[in-house]
């Protein structure tokens, strides 16, 4: 084959995109009852804003971005995650003026250079929401039922919600030195990604993958046992919430996400339908984030969900039956003669809300109503010497195989009638 899609990307053939358009479309319905709306932003921006935001020392930004020059020399980069970009609309086009709290939602390609392996890509698909301008844990209870609520309406039902708080400028320079204090005799034997993570950002030695690190790193101290009031005030409020929901969770010290803007909240949902790296997705809190693009010192909170990995768990789950969307008429022409005459029906039948299709190949009638059958057409309309010399159109129910003759004029009616019957 001359060309083959890019590696690590899909296609998402017509087979599929009744799957993918069920779970978004449930994600925007559910987004609406919670009170958020639709943002877009662009596929591309400054890559600084990517740098700044996520953190220079973690993977996305030093390994896994699209990056290039552009023709007039800037730096640009496909964007790799959802949440700087929005920050970044919600400043420049200052969102704060609407008052309160902006509740916003969206679905995006992102792109990262990861090795391709089962459920990453590197143009992956996320649904995602962020609550900017409030710091209360009421908002993070929200946050984090309707994610929950998503996967439940799409048939997602046994997960773990995963929580964990990662602090605030003020407890984790804390706990950052007790962390590394517990590391300083083992840095060593620590894989060459955590020996780097030691000096920049060793709170990310804890979601290290490979099995050394993770058993060196087992005891580690508990980042709660190092909260500040405030922190500690916000993460047990969090988890009073979740309790009054009937929100099930377990806190995992782990938990530390990849970015260095989150503060305080962080969660992730993980379905053991995907195996134990990937989660389905998760989010967290960033109240420094705003401030860091350039906005006033401005709280929020968000989540970003893979579509991809959603789909994944469907399929496992046996939820993902994907039929092609059926077609409610056929039109089938007979000779050259009866094919105006079945556009004008075709047509006529579209315009009035009737999903219609008809044969281009020059099939013959028995080859037509097998395709009729195959697009699940309830009826068929049929146009051959005879009808054309009557002006009328035989009308075929394609459940009963019952036939008969009706007014080329009142065919459409007739159709709509039998439909809605
Ligand atoms: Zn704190
Ligand atoms: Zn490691």
């Amino acid at each position: 084959m001359r060309y083959q899609r890019p590696r690590g990307t899909n296609d998402i053939l017509p087979d599929e995109t009744p799957l993918w358009n069920r779970v978004e479309e449930t994600f925007r319905s559910l987004c609406k009852r919670y009170g958020y709306h639709e943002i877009r932003t662009p596929i591309f921006e400054d890559t600084d804003l990517f740098t700044r935001s996520m953190g220079e020392h973690t993977d996305v930004v030093s390994k896994e971005m699209y990056t290039f020059t552009d023709r007039g020399g800037r730096s640009v980069t496909l964007k790799p995650e959802g949440t700087a970009p929005v920050v970044r609309a919600y400043v420049e086009n200052n969102l704060a003026a609407q008052g309160g709290v902006s509740k916003l939602y969206y679905i995006t390609p992102i792109f990262r250079y990861e090795r391709p392996q089962a459920g990453r890509y590197r143009q992956a698909h996320q649904l995602g929401v962020e609550a900017i301008g409030s710091q209360h844990p009421a908002l993070d209870a929200e946050v984090i039922a309707l994610a929950m609520h998503f996967y439940r309406e799409i048939g997602i039902s046994r997960l773990s919600l995963v929580l964990n708080s990662v602090g605030c400028p003020v407890c984790r320079p804390v706990y950052r030195e007790r962390l590394r204090e517990f590391a300083r005799p083992f840095v060593h034997e620590l894989c060459e990604a955590c020996q780097v993570r030691y000096e920049m950002n060793p709170l990310r030695m804890l979601d290290c993958k490979r099995e050394k690190c993770r058993a060196l790193l087992h005891d580690a101290p508990d980042i709660i046992d190092s909260l500040c009031e405030e922190c500690r005030a916000h993460f047990d409020a969090l988890r009073s919430y979740l309790d009054a929901l009937d929100i099930r969770y377990v806190v995992d010290k782990h938990l530390v996400r990849g970015f260095d803007y989150y503060t305080k909240t962080a969660f992730e949902i993980v379905s053991d339908a995907l195996g134990a790296q990937n989660a389905l997705g998760g989010g967290g809190r960033y109240d420094g984030l705003v401030e860091e693009i350039g906005g006033p010192p401005t709280p929020g909170i968000g989540f970003a969900l893979g579509i991809e990995r959603a789909i994944i768990v469907l399929k496992e789950l046996g939820l993902a039956e994907a039929r092609r969307e059926t077609v409610d008429v056929f039109v089938a022409a007979l000779g050259e003669e009866a094919v105006q005459p079945a556009l004008q029906l075709l047509q006529q039948l579209r315009q009035s809300g009737i999903s219609a299709e008809t044969d281009y190949q020059r099939r013959s009638l028995k080859g037509q109503m097998k395709l009729a059958d195959r697009l699940g057409c309830r009826i068929t309309l049929m146009l051959g010497e005879d009808e054309l010399a009557q002006g009328v159109v035989t009308l075929r129910d394609m459940v009963t195989k019952e036939q008969r003759t009706v007014e080329r004029e009142t065919a459409v009616a007739t159709v709509r009638e039998m439909l809605s019957g």
